[in-house]
């Protein structure tokens, strides 16, 4: 249980969800993780559970200057930086319902939405390209999501945010390599992770098992996946075992993105 020993990370929107999952399999494999996120009483609390390896800093992702204030501080600490997980991320429909389709979503949603996903991981990737360059070597890991690769029509603003971070991954990956830094950055794209995200859109009510069924109806795997199937990914691609692997997209979805939602009828021929 140490394939992370004495790795030092920082995972952003670690307060709940995938984040703290992967915070979570962080500490139990051998990193010092440093958790930040908005909610500070959640982060702190998960942080203090953890124990001794784990600690919490508030950083919104969107703010440059909180970028520059939690990596100084990481690197004044521990004298280095070698994991950053962009995971910080919202849908947009934390607050109920909102038009987010491309002929009704209005500008402010949308930039809020791009400012959350898109500019929280290029101002994250930006800094730990920095806290990495003195060492040389680093992993990043940005969470996109399935939603970077297809088309979503009621979502378009979230689509076309976590399509962009599967692009920068790659930029930043060669721009790295580019540069003889041994600084890998690669990203992993979920769907349908049970989380508190999804609670606005399940509700609460006596329907809330239907439109349970109604999301993995198309899921070949039938259900939800884990948010620790995810934090498994995040430890493999954090690790020495993948020292070979850099602009990489991992699809974690329940086979959701190997085929079609339409299946082909299936005609018997003599
Ligand atoms: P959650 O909403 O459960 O957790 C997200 C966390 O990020 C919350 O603690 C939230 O705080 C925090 N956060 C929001 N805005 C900021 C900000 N500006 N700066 C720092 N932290 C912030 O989400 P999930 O765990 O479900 O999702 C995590 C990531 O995985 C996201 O990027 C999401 O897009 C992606 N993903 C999730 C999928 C899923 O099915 N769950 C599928 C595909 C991708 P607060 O609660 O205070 O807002």
């Amino acid at each position: 249980m140490s394939r992370l020993h004495q790795k030092v990370a920082l995972v952003t929107g670690a307060a709940r969800g995938i984040g703290a999952a992967i915070a979570t399999q962080f500490v139990k494999q051998g990193a010092i993780v440093f958790l930040t996120d908005i909610d500070d009483v959640l982060g702190l609390q998960l942080a203090v559970g953890l124990g001794a390896q784990a600690s919490y800093q508030h950083l919104d992702v969107r703010e440059e200057g909180q970028w520059q204030i939690v990596c100084e501080r990481v690197l004044q600490k521990h004298g280095r930086l070698d994991v950053v997980v962009n995971n910080a991320g919202i849908t947009g429909f934390e607050q109920g319902f909102r038009q987010h389709d491309p002929e009704h979503a209005s500008l402010e949603d949308w930039r809020a939405v791009h400012q959350t996903n898109l500019d929280g991981c290029f101002l994250g990737c930006k800094y730990a390209i920095r806290s990495m360059r003195a060492k040389g070597s680093g992993a990043i890991i940005n969470i996109s999501s399935r939603s970077g690769l297809v088309g979503i029509p009621g979502a378009a603003a979230y689509a076309s945010s976590k399509a962009a971070i599967r692009n920068h991954t790659k930029s930043v990956a060669l721009y790295c390599a580019e540069q003889g830094l041994a600084i890998r950055c690669n990203s992993i794209h979920p769907a349908a992770i049970l989380t508190p995200m999804w609670e606005p859109l399940l509700g609460n009510d006596a329907e809330r098992e239907g439109r349970v069924q109604a999301f993995v109806k198309d899921c070949p795997l039938q259900r939800f996946g884990h948010v620790d199937e995810v934090a498994a990914l995040a430890v493999l691609l954090a690790s020495d075992e993948a020292t070979y692997m850099t602009g990489t997209e991992l699809n974690i979805d329940g086979g959701m993105l190997a085929g079609t939602a339409q299946r082909p009828t299936m005609v018997k021929t003599n």
